[in-house]
């Protein structure tokens, strides 16, 4: 299910990631290939989104420079206590989604929690199937597989957890303002879409199941290929101004939401709930509940102890909703 990589291109790539000019016979020198055989490589880029600038008497440059994934800067970014939970950490060139890879390897296994990122994913998916763009080296593709001691009941609120987990993470980055939730599991700013959540539950019994989080975070997303997203979108590096430090942005994201897990297998919602609140986007504005036979329009009146979402209707009365097959729209 995982893709390699070409071992060549992988390294081509990483000579390149600097964003910086190199010459057609620097890169031959350095992959120990021909010139022929690096033009050919060169040619193999954009089926990997990415850009490639040619300038005669300069060589080649990606347009925008790469920061690959690198366990080692990743880790240094998690607590003492964090690195201890990790069973195992893998990155992967590429995956299908990291969800559905962590999916098939929790079914398996009986260890307590796996983290795996790529940095591609061919078949990305949001809620409900929904397409995820994922192209290589530019965001965060990040799932942990996570065994829950607990009854799978108890899950209710845990994608609104996770979310103020995302926020603590983009807070502790330096991203301090304009930052909302939408319910239930979605991350804006200045209301654009910059991160999804997508939770799933495998081996479910009375006392426990499996659980993979996967979050999705836009860090440099090509504008050409965002053109596919149908709703306002924003990444890191248009928020900021700056190149994002991905492993360190991944780090800080891994590092919260083991936490938040830990957290919340032990003592649920409560501890969350008020800094949920606090970033609820729809509190007291007018929304739009979409089903899938119906739409019925309101206004926002927050969560209920249970996590469902409460509506005031046209008539003033208070509707309650769970996730499952619907939308909520501003
Ligand atoms: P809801 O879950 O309330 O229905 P949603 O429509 O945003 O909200 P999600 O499953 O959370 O659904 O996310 C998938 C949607 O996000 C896509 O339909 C698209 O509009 C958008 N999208 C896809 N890829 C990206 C991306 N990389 N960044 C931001 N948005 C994206």
């Amino acid at each position: 299910m995982s893709q390699i990589l070409p071992e060549k291109l992988k390294k081509l790539i990483q000579f390149l990631s600097d964003g910086q000019f190199h010459s057609g016979e620097e890169l031959g020198k350095n992959l120990s290939i021909t010139r022929a055989a690096v033009w050919k490589l060169l040619q193999q880029l954009s089926e990997w989104d990415l850009e490639l600038e040619a300038k005669t008497n300069k060589g080649y440059r990606l347009i925008q420079n790469l920061e690959l994934l690198n366990v080692a800067k990743l880790d240094s970014q998690l607590t003492p206590a964090n690195k201890k939970l990790i069973n195992k950490l893998e990155i992967f060139d590429v995956l299908a989604s990291t969800n559905d890879y962590l999916m098939q390897v929790m079914a398996k296994r009986t260890e307590k929690v796996q983290v795996c990122l790529a940095e591609k994913q061919t078949a990305g998916r949001g809620r409900r199937g929904k397409h995820w763009l994922s192209p290589y080296g530019r965001n965060i593709y990040l799932s942990i597989g996570w065994r829950f001691e607990r009854d799978p009941s108890q899950l209710a609120c845990l994608s609104l957890a996770i979310g103020v987990a995302v926020i603590n993470a983009l807070t502790q980055y330096g991203i301090k303002q304009h930052l909302d939730l939408k319910w239930p599991n979605d991350i804006y700013w200045q209301k654009h879409k910059l991160a999804g959540i997508l939770i799933e539950i495998t081996g479910e019994t009375h006392s426990h199941c499996h659980l993979v989080v996967g979050v999705g975070l836009n860090l440099n997303l090509p504008h050409t290929l965002a053109e596919q997203i149908n709703q306002p979108w924003i990444d890191i590096a248009t928020i900021t101004q700056a190149k994002p430090e991905r492993n360190k942005l991944a780090g800080l994201l891994l590092n919260q939401l083991l936490s938040t897990l830990t957290l919340f297998e032990q003592k649920g919602f409560t501890p969350f709930k008020t800094q949920w609140q606090q970033y609820d986007c729809t509190l007291g504005k007018t929304v739009k509940i979409i089903m899938p036979t119906s739409t019925i329009a309101g206004i926002g009146r927050g969560i209920d102890e249970k996590g469902c979402f409460l509506l005031e209707n046209e008539r003033g009365d208070i509707q309650k909703f769970s996730s499952g097959e619907i939308s909520l729209r501003l």
